[in-house]
């Protein structure tokens, strides 16, 4: 069967939101899911890196050891996974997440890097919306990086030459928002899902 379906009036579709780390994209999501009037299901991911403070197992990600995440990379699990920074830390989109939400009639939203939205986009059984958020110039989101005091040393180097890599993909992507307020790209992301949906699944 079609992931896009038809049976629906709404048929669920993948949305992929990327950009460099730092760039505010979970906080963005988050105001997202609770404001935009689009039925919307956020993907959680898997990942080999360690929890943030505050992060939750099965809502934030869930954290698999190296071991498990090979495990689960052999059995096909997932829509796609990379290797997103030199540090080591594998990071993948789980097939059920997916399916489920799809499913369901959801506007499914994968948060992922520019190698993972690529990966999505090679595959011809979706047809993702596809968002790129930055926050304007590197200058800046080593700012908010640093601001954020997640990371350390090591870490923040290599996310800001992943970060300068990613922002070489931007044309890949059909939407580019500026993150300099939350509230205005949260605004913006969900006009563009509304008028998404407006078109006719077939267009
Ligand atoms: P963080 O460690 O800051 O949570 O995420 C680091 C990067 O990994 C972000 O750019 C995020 O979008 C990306 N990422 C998170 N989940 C996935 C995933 O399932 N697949 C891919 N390819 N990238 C992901």
């Amino acid at each position: 069967s079609s992931p896009s379906g038809g049976e629906t009036a709404h048929p669920g579709r993948l949305v992929i939101i990327s950009g460099p780390s730092g760039a505010g994209k979970s906080t963005v999501v988050k105001q997202l899911m609770k404001r935009c009037d689009v039925p919307l299901q956020l993907s959680v991911s898997a990942t080999t890196r360690e929890p943030r403070p505050g992060e939750i197992h099965g809502r934030d990600y869930f954290f698999l050891s190296h071991e498990e995440f090979e495990r689960r990379r052999k059995l096909n699990d997932f829509v796609e996974c990379k290797q997103v920074f030199s540090l080591g830390q594998w990071y993948g989109t789980l097939k059920d997440q997916v399916a489920t939400g799809l499913n369901a009639g959801k506007w499914v939203i994968l948060e992922i890097d520019v190698q993972g939205a690529m990966a999505v986009l090679d595959d011809p059984h979706y047809r993702p919306v596809t968002i790129f958020v930055h926050p304007g110039s590197m200058e800046e989101l080593e700012r908010r990086l640093r601001n954020r005091g997640t990371e350390s040393e090591s870490s923040l180097t290599a996310r800001l030459e992943t970060a300068a890599a990613e922002m070489q993909c931007l044309s890949r992507y059909q939407y580019e928002i500026i993150n300099e307020s939350v509230d205005n790209a949260v605004t913006e992301i969900c006009q563009i899902l509304m008028d998404q949906r407006k078109t006719t699944p077939c267009s």
